[in-house]
């Protein structure tokens, strides 16, 4: 993961570098407004998320985004913004930013925002789920299991994409309810248990290994073949 630090302060552009590479992250520092606006868009394949700063040097921040997004430069892109800035910030989402952080903030908060926004970006480019021999096809909404398709009725397909968007947790018959049926629903109902049952018969493929565990008063789990023992 490689996240560009578009920030002219040096201090606020080291304190973020150290600590981002402290999670992991690989981190490319620019400076200047003109130079970032030409240069990331050419970074494309190799950026997952911009923070950017708006008063830069050379060229503001609000029209350095502005520029990447007519370049159809499409990562994420996060606004450092002091608290004076509120109209600014807003023009900045407008401009095409995901989202914002108001300087001072803490190091924790950027964080979580960052960790939010690739996760969301994630979300939206992904067109299936893998987990070992299963297959989930987002567009068309059919399984495959060892390579046999399965076909799936809609509370079924929606149960299958909450179980493998959420690997190992147990998930409770209300949290599946809420995802897949509606809050509206009686949660004394076992039709959870029926639907996962249906789910059972068609992706239990003989010679494959059960996908979702029963874990007894607590709900379901989906387990990866992958990581059976
Ligand atoms: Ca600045």
């Amino acid at each position: 993961m490689n996240i560009v630090i578009v920030e002219d302060d040096p201090k606020i552009a080291s304190f973020l570098s150290r600590g981002l590479r402290a999670e992991g992250y690989a981190t490319t520092m620019i400076q200047d407004g003109e130079a970032a606006s030409k240069v990331v868009p050419l970074m494309q394949d190799d950026v997952d998320l911009v923070l950017l700063d708006l008063g830069l040097p050379g060229k503001d921040g609000k029209s350095v985004l502005a520029h990447w997004r007519s370049e159809k430069f499409t990562k994420p892109v996060i606004i450092l913004t002091a608290r004076d800035e509120v109209t600014e910030k807003i023009k900045g989402l407008n401009a095409g930013a995901t989202d914002y952080v108001t300087k001072p903030f803490s190091f924790d908060e950027l964080l979580a925002r960052i960790r939010a926004a690739l996760r969301s970006f994630d979300n939206t480019s992904l067109t299936r789920l893998d987990a070992a021999d299963v297959t989930f096809d987002l567009m068309t909404k059919v399984a495959f299991r060892g390579g046999v398709r399965i076909e799936l009725a809609q509370r079924e397909w929606a149960l299958l994409e909450l179980f493998m968007r959420s690997p190992h947790q147990v998930l409770s018959r209300i949290q599946i309810l809420n995802h897949v049926w509606d809050y509206s629903f009686d949660p004394g109902s076992n039709i959870v248990d029926v639907y996962i049952g249906y789910l059972r018969k068609k992706i239990n493929i003989k010679g494959h290994e059960p996908l979702i565990q029963t874990v007894r008063g607590a709900g379901y789990r989906f387990i990866p073949p992958s990581s059976k023992w």
